[in-house]
Order: structure tokens, then C-alpha cells, then sequence
């Protein structure tokens, strides 16, 4: 029997020898010091493990997003500056290498996903535990919650809520006031068709000509991820006496900014002049047209 052992590492483990084996790629690391590798490779300020991973003159990482945050550049564990961190690309290439599975990010909400570090990320994006902050931005509310929770905070079934009125149906008018303050971002209705919610938001700005009064951005953000949006089509319109002001766009998904989209313009976007010829001078009030189709 020992006659047909062949000469390797394994018999001379058999006979009582003891070796060292080297680390193989396919059992490194094993569920035991995954953990302790995980504890290492933790972002301290977030617990978060995530790529690319940044460290301070001293050696202490921190991971991107935190790094981003931080509002004077310095090292939260020793203070040292953070002005030109440096990537820590050793301890990256053993999480990417070894393709350590890391916790989902919203673990601590619920998350159970441990995945890739490249597949973490997509998941992450549409993970059902992702905490969203309130979408009506510019009101100061402090409100976080899951996607399934953003409809009710808005409308008014729990408490804080904004009671922005909720309305069914492909086509629906909102009637805003004239005289409504600018500097203020308004969740003016949610619509609801096709079994999706949509938020129409308007955003009113004093014109950076003093003479010129208002400017008015108003634009449809669909509550759901990105490639539910891209499955819309919504036009915003204004028309009164023969006149007619009309955007049409795909919805932008529930993680883009509506902020950074009426900055660049990519929304219904017209003066307070533009508006009062829209007004109905019976109401006086402005009526704005929504219009949601799929494409
Ligand atoms: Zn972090
Ligand atoms: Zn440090
Ligand atoms: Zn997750
Ligand atoms: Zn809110």
C-alpha cells in the first residue's frame, strides 16, 4: 500500500512529518479569517469594506466616499493631513485577488448579500435595504428611509410627512400659485400609473438678473431605480390662449440628483414672465400639465 503513495506534500503528512504548506489562491481566505480580514480592511468610519481604498502618511485607510465627506482633509484616526491620500493598493489587490465576498454596505439595515468587490457595488445601487434620504431636498428634512417608504413619508400616512397630494392616472394637472416663494423646491404632486409612483418636483430660484424675477425648473423623478425610469416617457406642459410650453424626458430614477439636473437645465425650465402668461386669471393659478407614458 505505501509502495503506490507517489512522492508529495500529502505523504509526508501521512507519515507524521509536519510541513508547511503554502497559501493557495482557492482556500485563502477561508470563512474563519475572512472575517478577521474584513475586520482589517473595514472603512473606521463607516464599517463599510469598498474600493478604492485610501490611507493617511500613517498608514490608517479610510474608504472613498468617507474620504469624500470629510469636511476638513484629515486623517480621522491620527488628524493628519488628508489633503494627498494615497491609495493602500496591497490590501486592494488581496480583497480583489483573493475575491474576498464583502457585506452588502446596508448590512446593518438587514442585508444578508456578500458579494465581489465590482458586484458589490451594482448590487448595492438596487439593494431593497439601500437608505434613501428625503427627495424633497432643499427643505431641510432630515428623514432617511427604504425605497418602499419614500411614498408614504411624502404623502402623509406616517409621520414626518410633507402631505404632498397624490394623484391616479397617466395624464394629471397641478395648479401651483403665482406668487409662490422662490428658493424653495417643491414636491408638488406624486402621480401614480402603470403601478409606479412619480414625483413632480418644481423648483423655484430668484434669476441671477434681479429685474428678471423668478425662474421656475420643474421636472418628473420616477420612485424606483434607473432602469425602471428609462421604461417612461413624461412631458410637462403649459398652454393657454393658443400658447403651448411642453417638455418631454425620461423620468430620472430615484438615486439622481433633481438638483443637479435643473442646474444643468435638463428639465421644463421658463421665467415668471413665461409663467404669468400661462396664468388662469380666474383661479389665479398656474396650471401644469403631466403626462406619463411608456415607451
Ligand atoms: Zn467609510
Ligand atoms: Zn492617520
Ligand atoms: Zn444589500
Ligand atoms: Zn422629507
Amino acid at each position: 500500500m505505501e509502495g503506490n503513495v507517489v512522492g508529495n506534500g500529502s505523504q509526508a503528512a501521512d507519515v507524521g512529518i509536519p510541513v508547511t504548506l503554502p497559501v493557495q489562491d482557492t482556500n485563502f481566505p477561508s470563512s474563519s479569517n475572512t472575517e478577521s480580514l474584513l475586520s482589517i480592511t473595514e472603512c473606521p468610519v463607516c464599517f463599510d469594506v469598498s474600493l478604492p481604498i485610501y490611507q493617511c502618511i500613517n498608514g490608517h485607510i479610510i474608504c472613498n466616499s468617507c474620504l469624500q465627506g470629510l469636511d476638513q482633509k484629515i486623517c480621522p484616526t491620527c488628524r493628519v493631513s488628508l489633503v494627498e491620500p494615497t491609495r493602500n493598493l496591497a490590501l486592494e489587490k488581496v480583497l480583489k485577488n483573493y475575491n474576498v465576498r464583502l457585506p452588502c454596505k446596508y448590512s446593518l439595515n438587514g442585508c444578508m448579500e456578500r458579494r465581489g468587490c465590482v458586484e458589490k457595488e451594482a448590487h448595492q445601487l438596487v439593494c431593497p435595504f439601500k437608505t434613501y434620504t428625503c427627495p424633497i431636498s432643499s427643505n431641510n428634512c432630515r428623514w432617511e428611509g427604504r425605497l418602499d417608504e419614500i411614498v408614504d413619508h411624502l404623502k402623509g400616512r406616517r409621520r414626518p410627512s410633507h402631505f404632498v397630494p397624490l394623484l391616479f392616472g397617466e395624464t394629471a394637472t397641478f395648479y401651483f400659485p403665482a406668487e409662490t416663494d422662490a428658493e424653495s423646491q417643491l414636491a408638488i404632486q406624486i402621480q401614480t400609473c402603470f403601478d409606479t409612483y412619480f414625483l413632480i418636483a418644481l423648483k423655484i430660484s430668484t434669476a441671477a438678473d434681479p429685474n428678471a424675477g423668478n425662474e421656475y425648473f420643474a421636472l418628473v423623478q420616477a420612485i424606483g431605480h434607473a432602469e425602471e425610469a428609462a421604461r417612461y416617457a413624461y412631458r410637462i406642459e403649459l398652454e393657454r390662449d393658443g400658447r403651448r410650453l411642453s417638455w418631454e424626458a425620461v423620468p430620472l430614477g430615484i438615486s439622481d440628483s433633481t438638483k443637479q439636473a435643473m442646474e444643468k437645465g435638463d428639465c421644463l425650465c421658463f421665467s415668471s414672465k413665461t409663467m404669468l402668461l400661462f396664468k388662469n386669471r380666474e383661479i389665479d393659478l398656474i396650471p401644469l400639465v403631466v403626462t406619463i407614458s411608456e415607451v
